[in-house]
């Protein structure tokens, strides 16, 4: 089944297609601001994105999809910031990216093949910015600031369909008197020392010195790396407007072409039925819930429990629903590891190929799910119903679960989910145990077998077991 994806901008759901003669699909999702930690609703859009690119890896090959992920680095909030806590912006931002990552990395997101900052392609948003103001599509203003003339764009409005009236009412900011229209948006915003500090580029030619406005980098960090038209541009759905909106406005006068063939918004997530806020005590970063003692697997579970384009209530309780449903999904992997006779460590590259199974099982279901507009919530409910209804042989059977295995495993790689499918240490091996341990592992290092042995009889006569793996070994106490 192909992938189709719901597409924001015609309304319709289309599948998904890479447009270029390479075969390669060009895939552009948002990134963070990296002035804060961010929350789990920032999370749930990085979470679903993902999903989308395992899924797109499997259809079109691992090598066949290009993935850009930005990050901003430069914007009001990230100067705001630094001059808060009177830092060099960078100081600011290198240390939110750190943390951004390292939440990535526990949440099990693909890193993204490219992940361009905002003031790494200065020169790139400038020429895109030189281009418009030579084209007529911008404009420079008294104070050096550049602005869009938005109507030489007719089709301004087409993604969001927003109306002309809100239009000027949302975009009617402070500086509006610098603009020939309330309605065009700044592509450079003119160096203002007493707000900006230290933080400052030269222009496009003709304006002056600053830094650039929001959206023109996203159109610029795509186009360096993707090329004019990519297949799928996605983000959350506060995005939508303005952000995206100018995005195709700045792209297309640009490079006079498509600029996104798709476009793709998830919602929003809400806390305990509420918008997230600090002041209501609903606001959540990863950080805070593995505190708490939650694995953030449970976490990264709990956010796809929802229809993407739906939104999302997330609580405590959709945390416990999502271990135990975890549970269950490790103790149907260890069945079918123990009936086949295949140890855990297999399990994960059980089948390492870079595509989806050529035979689906039982859980074939799954794949079509997530394949149908990305039905995350109901591919989870089908996995569960699936796994339920699982007949295994109440004897002795040759039959290895080659298939269940291949396709379980496969699955786990779309949900990105790592299963955790050794047994749990009950306890802490004593020092005594542990250096025995090392002895027993250097002298089969060294293939001295018979001490090796001796060893571990001498392990197991204190009541642990050790259990040897290729990369090493773990302890387990005896049960008394
Ligand atoms: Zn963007």
């Amino acid at each position: 089944m192909a992938i189709r994806l719901f597409d924001s901008l015609t309304r319709t759901t289309r599948e998904l297609q890479p447009s270029h003669a390479d075969g390669v699909f060009r895939f552009y999702n948002c990134g963070p601001t990296v002035y804060a930690p961010a929350h789990i609703g920032n999370f749930r859009t990085f979470v679903v994105n993902d999903v989308l690119r395992r899924l797109l890896e499997l259809e079109f090959g691992a090598n066949k999809v290009k993935h850009v992920r930005n990050l901003t680095d430069v914007d009001d909030r990230t100067i705001g910031q630094a001059k808060k806590e009177s830092r060099p912006l960078a100081d600011i931002t290198q240390h939110w990216t750190k943390l951004f990552h390292e939440d990535c990395t526990a949440l099990n997101l693909l890193p993204p093949h490219h992940e361009p900052t905002a003031t790494g392609t200065i020169k790139e948003q400038v020429n895109m910015i030189e281009v418009l103001m030579e084209k007529g599509h911008a404009y420079r203003a008294p104070d050096g600031s550049v602005y869009f003339k938005l109507a030489t764009f007719p089709g301004y409005g087409g993604l969001s369909r927003i109306k002309e009236r809100e239009l000027k009412i949302t975009n009617a900011v402070a500086d509006a008197d610098h603009k020939d229209s309330v309605s065009d948006f700044a592509l450079w915003k003119a160096y203002k020392p007493e707000e900006d500090g230290a933080v400052k580029w030269p222009g496009p030619r003709g304006a002056g010195e600053g830094r650039p406005g929001w959206h023109i980098e996203c159109s610029a960090m795509s186009k360096s790396l993707l090329g004019d038209t990519i297949d799928l541009h996605t983000g959350g759905v506060d995005l939508l407007f303005p952000h995206h909106e100018n995005e195709i406005a700045q792209s297309q006068c640009c490079n006079g072409t498509t600029f996104a063939r798709h476009w793709y918004h998830s919602e929003h997530l809400l806390v305990d039925g509420t918008t997230m806020s600090k002041s209501k005590g609903n606001y959540y970063t990863l950080r805070d819930l593995v505190a708490k003692g939650y694995d953030p697997m449970a976490v990264r579970y709990a956010l796809l429990a929802g229809h993407p384009r739906k939104q999302l209530n997330f609580t405590l309780d959709s945390l416990h629903a999502a271990e135990s449903a975890i549970k269950r999904i490790e103790s149907y992997a260890k069945k079918l590891l123990s009936y086949g006779a295949i140890t855990a460590a297999e399990f994960p590259d059980y089948f390492k190929t870079t595509d989806k199974p050529k035979v689906w099982g039982v859980l074939g279901i799954v794949w079509d799910m997530l394949c149908d507009d990305l039905s995350t919530a109901l591919a989870l409910g089908h996995l569960h119903k699936a796994i339920n209804a699982f007949q295994f042989p109440t004897g002795p059977s040759p039959y290895r679960f080659e298939i269940e295995l291949a396709e379980l495993s496969k699955v786990m790689f779309m949900f990105g989910l790592r299963l955790s499918l050794e047994e749990k240490k009950s306890a802490v091996a004593p020092a005594e145990i542990t250096a025995l341990a090392e002895k027993r592992w250097a002298a089969k290092a060294a293939k001295d077998f018979a001490t090796a042995d001796a060893l571990r009889k001498e392990i197991a006569a204190a009541g642990w077991s050790m259990l040897d793996r290729k990369d090493g070994y773990s302890l387990e106490q005896l049960k008394k």
